[in-house]
Parts: C-alpha cells; structure tokens; sequence
C-alpha cells in the first residue's frame, strides 16, 4: 500500500494521502481543510532510490525500520511501528526500509542483523537499536528523538 485514504472531517471527501506526504501539512482536496493524521499515518515504505533524499529532508525526526520480509521477530514488531505510526504523526515519522530488496541502504548503515532501528534527527543518525523491543521501550526513544 503507498497511500492512505483519509476522510474529510469537514466535507465528508476521502482524500488519497501518499505515505511519503503524510507529513507535508495534508489538506482535503475539496475543500483545503487540514487533514490530522493521528492514530491513521502508517510507516513510510524507503528504498535505496529515496532513502537519503527523504532522511535529509524530512520535516520531523524519522524512525526507520529496517526489517526482512522472511525474519519472524520483524513480522511482530511491524504491527508495533504501524501503531507508533499514528501515535506520533506530528511529530516524528516512521519509516520502513526491506533490506532483502534495498542493500546498498543497508549496507551503508552496516545493518547486520534484522530488526535495526534507526533513528535520524535533522538528517543525521542519531541512535540506533538492533532487535525487536517493546512498545514502551521505541516510545521513549522516539520521545528522546524528540525533545
Ligand atoms: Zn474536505
């Protein structure tokens, strides 16, 4: 899925919102109200082809998710990044990279393992976490992230 359907609270319209716009200040088609996102944006899917273009640019600070299609321990963690997805919409984005289809991304950042979390503040890798961790655990880094 590369986008999201987001309805209008104003006109009611179902705006088709592409995942790497989510956080460029969406707007309803129809009638320009601004659309929220909270507890709706889903992670944004990353290639070798938009990586650091999107990284260096992004608005927010942004947590990607390198992960495997085939790796068990990603599969339960990709529900978990989903959710802090929506949660923090405003003010940080998450982001996906399959490392299996993207290796020169996954080569620069000498990802060795699945699931790597990296996280980028004005461009920058500021922190990483190798493994799944809880929920309660990515908040607080995100938060971190943050501040
Ligand atoms: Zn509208």
């Amino acid at each position: 899925m590369d986008s999201l359907i987001v309805q209008c609270p104003a006109c009611g319209t179902k705006n088709n919102i592409p995942l790497a716009k989510q956080h460029l200040a969406p707007k309803c088609g129809r009638c320009k109200t601004r659309l929220s996102l909270q507890g709706q944006a889903l992670p944004v899917p990353l290639t070798d082809g938009n990586f650091a273009a999107f990284v260096t640019s992004a608005p927010l600070p942004v947590v990607v998710d390198c992960y495997s299609p085939t790796c068990g321990p990603c599969r339960m963690l990709a529900p978990v990044i989903d959710r802090l997805a929506g949660r923090y919409w405003g003010r940080a984005i998450m982001a996906k990279l399959d490392t299996s289809h993207n290796p020169a991304t996954a080569a620069h950042y000498q990802i060795r393992g699945v699931p790597t979390l990296l996280f980028f503040k004005n461009g920058r890798l500021a922190d990483q976490l190798i493994g799944a961790a809880a929920e309660a655990h990515l908040a607080q880094r995100i938060e971190a992230l943050c501040d």
